[in-house]
């Protein structure tokens, strides 16, 4: 929220119609709540009074360590190379990705 209000404030908006965020489902972050939240702290700024959030839910990925492919999370070896030697990554950040401001 505050990086929000930041935002705005270098934009000269005087408002901010969609905030759109990435949750990674290995985050913690469960995505009913963080709108709750989202909408209680936005109804208290008029910047983010009218502001619809947009959760996109990001799954984890594999990487593979020998030939850089990556594959989905479940697989246990690289479906390229055949290596076990796997990393996970993604799927735990939260990221803002747009916002709409007028
Ligand atoms: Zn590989």
């Amino acid at each position: 929220m505050n990086q929000l209000c930041q935002l705005a404030d270098e934009h000269g908006a005087t408002a901010i119609i969609t905030v759109r965020v990435s949750i990674g489902r290995l985050s913690g972050i469960v995505a009913d709540s963080f709108s709750f939240g989202f909408e209680t702290l936005a109804g208290e700024n008029s910047l983010t009074k009218k502001a619809a959030l947009e959760i996109t839910l990001t799954e984890p990925v594999q990487r593979c360590l020998d030939c850089r492919l990556v594959a989905d999370f479940s697989t246990k070896t690289c479906p390229r190379c055949d290596s076990t030697r796997l990393s996970p990554e993604g799927g735990d950040e939260l990221v803002l990705t747009q916002v709409e401001m007028e």
